[in-house]
């Protein structure tokens, strides 16, 4: 009202010249603001036809699906508790200074920003997911605060679940009191204030001996590549920083891995499992195996012997607990209502899609592939080659199947490799070796039979993750080209193609770094090495595969600033 009467008063003050003037950027205005509603509403009915896709996580699988989805066709929303993407394999890392917490991290919106702010981030925990209704319950972080509080619910076309794993204790008594975890920056962190408390504790004055040693006794359970890197990082922190700083007490320090199983690093290949252990021989790491943990006190660890069933108490300063990881409560909820109760991840198929839902996908440690047996599809594969029906494979039958058969079953390359040919042809062959011209049905399930025998679930690894994000924003960028043109290979039972091809892993190796500056690694084509090159070789990988050129950059400079400096030992 003001505004409109001053307007009012205005003109009727002005010369006519104003008051043309005046109309003419009325009516102009008046034309913009039409014109600006309209975009926007056509921009909401865009928005409205696009098909809503809900993303759990922004880890690995979660941010290399953000990175590679074309969101031109939909409205994407994330859901995750942290705003941040961490660089998990530098976490060790950071719980003794190497690298700083802040280097490893990216911000999500940072990332996201290039959609043009498209893509919507909400704080929150996803706490329920309704296949039924297609829709997720969430509940933001901020559980202090009564209004940023309030539990909310997001409606999907498409959910792709990325939520991860949590540690996993086995149910042993004192675990989840008494030990540290590294599966989060924040346990990084912990860990590396927890470090320096031991060492600062034992320098007190009315200690004991005993007692000091107990302080600086650092226990590590799990052989696994977090454990073992963990004793190297800590080891070198306490070698080339700490004893200069407490001199008094660097005779007490200990560090024990206690591993389960017979040798550390057991993913590896054996050359690398044994330059490890006798690294840490060298090292003065003490590597207990074929040892169970049965409890946990503030004091002491309680390790069952397996060999011989007797039980050992050692005491501890600190321990970190790594072994192997469990189920997210989000996770086995869901698996109960779609029928997979009792697993430990979601079962999908060969597209990722979960079994039991087919607009819910699920990427990373919170899933596992289960893969499709070749022999349950034998008879169906042989019908569909068959293409004249007169219960033989020629030659050209063969031929038009082989290349859908080894897309559809991954196992089949692997297979080739062990009994070392090239093509499913090379296996069809008489007792004496020659090709066979025409195979029935029992030869061919013959030759297959032992295909099965290399079907392996892929590890919970960064690579499978990033990977499998990636495949599946590329399906979802190409879902309505191929609803029309499907580019996967022959459905054998039902007919047709599949849509897309299904995913297939590609392994590039992994590391083991040691300290000293040495590290192991396995690179495809059974390439194994050990030492200091490898070290460099870990420098310029671990660099590269940086989330942005912000972290690289910062990651380089710690690294350099350590050379240079040392680790910083303040319990800030
Ligand atoms: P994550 O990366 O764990 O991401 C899960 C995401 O989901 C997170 O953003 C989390 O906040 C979010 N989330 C959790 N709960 C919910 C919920 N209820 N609702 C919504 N969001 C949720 N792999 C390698 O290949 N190479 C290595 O060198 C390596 N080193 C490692 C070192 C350490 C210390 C650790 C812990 C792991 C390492 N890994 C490594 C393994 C690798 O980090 C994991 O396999 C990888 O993070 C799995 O990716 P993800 O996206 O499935 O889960
Ligand atoms: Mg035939």
């Amino acid at each position: 009202m003001t505004i409109l009467s001053s307007l009012g008063r205005a003109s009727r003050s002005a010369p006519l010249a104003s008051k043309l003037l005046l109309l003419g950027t009325l009516s102009g205005g008046s034309l913009v603001a039409y014109s600006d509603s309209n975009k926007k509403e056509e921009e909401q009915q865009k928005q409205k036809q696009k098909k809503k896709v809900v993303v759990l996580g922004t880890g690995w699988a979660g941010i290399s699906f953000l990175k590679d989805l074309d969101i031109s066709s939909y409205h994407v929303q994330v859901v995750s508790p942290q705003n941040y993407f961490a660089f998990t394999p530098l976490l060790p890392s950071v719980t003794c200074g190497t690298v700083e917490a802040r280097s490893i991290v990216e911000s999500v919106r940072n990332i996201t920003k290039k959609k043009n702010g498209e893509i919507e981030l909400w704080e929150a925990d996803c706490v329920k997911i309704d296949p039924t209704n297609n829709k997720v319950h969430c509940q933001p972080v901020f559980k202090d605060d009564p209004e940023a509080s309030q539990e909310f619910s997001l409606e999907y076309d498409y959910l792709i679940v990325a939520v991860g794993a949590q540690v996993n204790t086995f149910g042993t008594p004192g675990v989840l009191e008494n030990c540290h975890f590294l599966k989060e920056v924040e346990d990084a962190q912990r860990i590396r204030r927890g470090v320096i408390d031991c060492f600062e504790k034992a320098l007190l004055p009315g200690l004991t001996e005993e007692q000091r040693r107990t302080k600086l006794h650092f226990v590590i359970v799990g052989g696994g590549p977090t454990g073992v890197e963990f004793a190297a990082e800590l080891h070198d922190f306490i070698e080339e920083d700490i004893t200069k700083i407490y001199p008094s007490v660097k005779e007490l320090v200990k560090i024990t891995l206690i591993q389960s199983g017979d040798h550390i690093l057991n993913s590896f290949d054996e050359r690398i499992s044994s330059f490890a252990e006798q690294k840490f021989l060298r090292d003065g790491i003490d590597v207990l195996m074929g040892m169970r943990v049965m409890s946990v006190s503030d004091k002491d660890i309680s390790v069952k012997i397996k060999s011989s069933g007797e039980v050992v108490s050692l005491p501890h300063g600190l321990i970190l607990w790594s072994t192997g990881v469990g189920t997210r409560p989000v996770i086995s909820d869901l698996m109960e209502q779609v029928g997979q109760g009792g697993r430990r991840v979601l079962a999908t198929n060969e597209w990722l899609q979960v079994k039991g839902c087919e607009n819910v996908y699920a990427v990373g440690d919170c899933a596992s592939i289960a893969q499709r047996k070749i022999m349950g599809d034998i008879a169906n594969i042989f019908k569909a080659a068959d293409v004249d029906n007169s219960g033989t494979l020629t030659e050209e039958e063969l031929q038009d199947v082989v290349d859908d058969i080894n897309v559809r079953y991954p196992q089949v390359e692997l297979y080739l490799k062990s009994k070392h040919v090239r093509s499913i042809r090379d296996l069809l062959t008489d007792s004496e070796g020659n090709p066979l011209k025409e195979v029935d049905i029992k030869a061919f399930e013959s030759a297959l039979s032992g295909v099965d025998s290399q079907m392996k679930s892929l590890p919970a690894t960064a690579q499978v993750a990033a990977q499998q994000g990636s495949y599946l924003a590329k399906c979802f960028n190409k879902m309505e080209h191929c609803k029309e043109h499907p580019e996967g290979p022959k459905r054998f039972r039902t007919g047709g193609h599949h849509q897309f091809r299904p995913f297939q892993y590609k392994h590039f190796g992994q590391f083991a770094p040691l300290g000293g500056d040495q590290a192991a690694a396995e690179l495809p084509g059974d390439w194994v090495s050990a030492g200091r090159s490898t070290q460099w070789l870990w420098y310029s990988v671990y660099a590269s595969k940086q989330v942005s050129w912000r972290t690289r950059a910062l990651v380089v400079s710690d690294w350099t600033r350590r050379y240079i400096f040392g680790r910083d030992s303040s319990r800030i």
